[in-house]
């Protein structure tokens, strides 16, 4: 008889697990208590997949040998409490994905914050030295629909907490943990031990043939690093590059502007300058980029041409227009405090600041000093801007409330002079003026080209 397979949850992620399930030969159905998008249900449809939306029917997901949870739900979820009442084996659909990729190898890359981009360029590094490989996860396919449909030598995996709290046996070779700052607490019981126990179980079936890569730098990372295979990366490292080239250490490291990534039994070295990716923190992201390329032993000229090449990806410190001298940026990705921290970071211009939204919580006294020395003037773009104007009101002589993306922009471009630059990088979720973020950065962008 065929194993029964429910899948909870019709994204992206739950039909990719349908696809390939119904491959592998699994009895396969698809719940989702909302409605799916049309080509979703179209797809399973055309693959005669069941499924429901809408609603979930006890009889037939309680009766499953085993269920793909898709990581938006969480286990407070009433099905998934009855589905774990019964005792039925839970994965997530990167799980699912393993089990067929055969001998394709993976570089599986989660943090809580610089995922994307640093999935984004390892691809691209790959790419660059002539490797076949996919790009999987937040942008491209799920990982299961990528098998499913045109699997390939090597996946470069965007991994969240939520794919890495039930899998089961999922070995990356190559595995990235970029950072561990607070985050999605309401799905770890508000504890974050939790949260950080659930990154670390990307290495947690790891032997000694695969390699962990970690930021030395990460204070959380760390403390609860125990892992014999583990390869670090920081910002002024200690070791000098001279000893590099009797006894390269391992990872990478950055001195006085210069990266050196030990490759084999050689190294790597470009200044930062040369980065295509602006910004401490994409200093860090394109460490461990190249400390991932490095354990494929790449070509070190294909590694640094890719990184000097590197297009930045949409909403993420994306530049979008020098209008009359002012330059406008859209990191609309970054809602949280920490993005925004490292975003006015990497500001070397007199900087004119979007700020708001739906604040998670907030602790803006984080940028304070970093507001002082470079903000000129605040545009809150939120509907409830309170906290802005407490945390900043006696610093910045400037601070005006806007409620539209138009509205934000005319409003910095009146504050803006010559050789300033205006800075969407809100800290705030944008679901109370917009979709999400994207459309947030897509307003944004199309106000700046509207001026
Ligand atoms: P994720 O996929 O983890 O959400 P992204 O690569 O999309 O991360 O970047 C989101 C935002 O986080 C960026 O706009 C940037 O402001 C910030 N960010 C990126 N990389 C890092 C990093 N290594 N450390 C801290 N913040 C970062």
């Amino acid at each position: 008889m065929k194993k029964k397979l429910v899948i909870l949850g019709g994204g992206e992620s739950g039909v990719g697990a349908a696809l390939l399930a119904k491959q592998g030969g699994y009895d396969v159905f698809l719940t989702d208590e909302s409605s799916l998008k049309e080509i979703y249900r179209n797809e399973l449809l055309n693959a005669g997949i069941e499924f429901e939306e809408g609603k979930h029917t006890d009889e037939k997901i309680l009766n499953a040998d085993e269920v793909v949870k898709s990581p938006g739900i969480p286990e407070k979820n009433e099905m998934v409490k009855k589905i774990r009442a019964k005792g039925i084996v839970i994965i997530s659909e990167i799980e699912l994905a393993y089990r067929f990729k055969g001998d394709s190898k993976i570089i599986g890359i989660t943090g809580s914050n610089g995922k994307t981009t640093t999935t984004a360029l390892t691809y691209h590094i790959c790419k660059t030295a002539g490797v076949d490989c996919a790009m999987v996860g937040n942008i491209g396919f799920s990982f299961a629909r990528q098998v499913a449909t045109d699997p390939k030598p090597l996946y470069v995996a965007e991994i969240s907490s939520f794919q890495l709290d039930d899998i089961k046996t999922f070995r990356p070779d190559v595995a990235i943990i970029t950072n561990i700052t607070e985050d999605h607490l309401d799905r770890y019981e508000y504890k974050f031990e939790n949260y950080i126990r659930s990154k670390f179980r990307i290495a947690m079936n790891q032997t000694k043939s695969d390699h962990f890569i970690y930021c030395l730098d990460d204070e959380v990372t760390m403390k609860y690093l125990n892992h014999p295979i583990a390869i670090g990366f920081n910002i002024q490292s200690k070791q000098l590059p001279i000893s590099m080239k009797k006894e390269p250490p391992n990872g990478a490291f950055i001195k006085d502007g210069d990266m050196y990534v030990r490759t084999g039994n050689d190294y790597v070295s470009m200044s930062v300058y040369d980065f295509a990716l602006k910004g401490i923190h994409n200093q860090y992201n394109t460490m461990a980029a190249c400390v991932a390329a490095s354990t494929l032993e790449l070509r070190k000229e294909k590694i640094r041409e890719a990184v000097t090449t590197f297009q930045s990806l949409e909403h993420r410190m994306e530049p979008v227009a020098t209008i009359r001298g002012v330059e406008f940026i859209n990191d609309s990705k970054a809602t949280n405090v920490n993005s925004t921290w490292y975003a006015l970071e990497s500001m070397n211009k007199p900087t004119i600041l979007i700020l708001g939204g739906v604040d998670k919580g907030n602790d803006y006294s984080l940028i304070v000093d970093l507001v002082k020395e470079k903000v000129k003037a605040i545009i809150c773009l939120g509907t409830d801007n309170r906290k802005i104007h407490e945390a900043f009101g006696n610093i910045t002589s400037t601070i005006v409330n806007t409620g539209s993306a138009a509205e934000a922009v005319h409003a910095a471009f009146h504050f803006a002079e010559k050789g300033d630059v205006v800075l969407l990088s809100p800290a705030c979720a944008s679901f109370d003026l917009f979709k999400n973020y994207e459309d947030r950065g897509n307003q944004f962008k199309k106000a700046v080209k509207d001026l």
